[in-house]
């Protein structure tokens, strides 16, 4: 049972045996171009290969099998990946799933979590909107809210993948960790810290709304204005009522850093026309700071590729070097390689 304060590494133990079958054992495969980029092995840990195509389906199993048996259902608020998680999750314990996800969320990411059966609540323009519309079906329904990284069972399951990394690669020195709410990073960040104690863990955001940058240098919640991004999936804030990730961040993190919307689509050709994978904009923030001179890496390194579940037109203007336009946001094309 995980401490309310905090998260251990016999709790990402546990996960992982609760997980075993269903979301664990993805591939951590080199990126050639990436090593000649920045003049050490680099490692990408493919979490776009997971059943929902990404890595949240780890901390949505974990937490929804911590339920009790007779459980009315579950629901979340979401940037999508959660919700997508959670329905897949409560889909498998045959429970109702209620996701709530405000109008910034790319369809794509909607029309996934209806396939699953789950319930959809659009509302809002912002995570704040999907939590309170959430937090009223809790009182009213008597539904479990699962935070999509503000819960122990959540971050637990999210830190397996820094069980697998150091399993599969004990070499790895420098972790370059995609950071919005900071369930992903504080999970990762525990494992790995309690197996090789000398690592260094950089957390990496978007700058237009990086909430927990923003929180860790004030030393408590800030709210951000939620803005579209390539990185959609690292929008939203991190809780003014922040139990758990953020004095874990703080603990755990060496540096946080941020990266523009022009990085995000540059790394977004590099990962796709030289290491040949497709994944969200919040996948490449680790080689866009690499990329973009921001973090130098002097030991071998590895990052998460954590999602695939991208906007098809989005994805191919980018890797098409076209303009993308997002609500009051136009991000000028370059194509790949000039
Ligand atoms: C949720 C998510 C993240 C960020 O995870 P946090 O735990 O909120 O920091 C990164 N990438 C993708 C694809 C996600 O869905």
């Amino acid at each position: 049972m995980p401490d309310a304060a905090t998260v251990t590494l016999s709790d990402i133990m546990s996960a992982a045996r609760v997980i075993r079958g269903v979301a664990d054992a993805t591939p951590l495969v080199p990126s050639p171009f990436m090593e000649s980029r920045s003049g050490q092995p680099f490692w990408l840990k493919l979490e776009n290969m997971q059943p929902i195509g990404a890595f949240k389906l780890r901390g949505a199993l974990n937490a929804v099998a911590s339920l009790p048996e007779g459980c009315a259902g579950v629901t979340c608020c979401s940037t999508g990946n959660h919700g997508r998680g959670v329905a897949y999750a409560a889909r498998e314990r045959g429970l109702r799933a209620v996701i709530c996800m405000s109008e910034l969320v790319p369809q794509t990411k909607v029309d996934g979590i209806r396939a699953l059966g789950a319930e959809v609540c659009i509302v809002g323009r912002s995570q704040d909107d999907a939590l309170a519309e959430s937090r009223r079906l809790v009182a009213e329904e008597g539904l479990t809210e699962i935070s999509p990284f503000d819960d122990p069972f959540v971050i637990a399951g999210q830190g397996t993948i820094g069980l697998e990394i150091m399993a599969a690669r004990p070499e790895v020195g420098t972790l370059l960790l995609p950071l919005s709410g900071g369930g992903l990073a504080a999970g990762i960040a525990r494992a790995a810290r309690a197996i090789r104690p000398d690592i260094r863990i950089v957390g990496i955001s978007m700058d237009r709304g990086a909430a927990m940058a923003e929180s860790l240098k004030a030393g408590r919640p800030v709210p951000v204005e939620e803005v579209a991004s390539l990185a959609d999936s690292l929008g939203g804030g991190i809780g003014v009522d922040n139990r758990l990730t953020l004095a874990m961040c703080r603990e755990l993190l060496d540096e946080v850093v941020t990266v523009t919307e022009e990085e995000i689509y540059g790394a977004m050709q590099v990962l796709y026309h030289e290491d040949r994978i497709v994944a969200e904009g919040a996948c490449v923030v680790g080689l866009a700071a690499v990329l973009a001179g921001k973090v130098t890496l002097d030991r071998p390194a590895a990052t998460v590729i954590t999602g695939r579940n991208v906007d098809m037109k989005m994805f191919t203007d980018v890797i098409s070097g076209r303009d993308v336009v997002l609500g009051d946001l136009t991000v000028k094309g370059t194509p790949y390689g000039r």
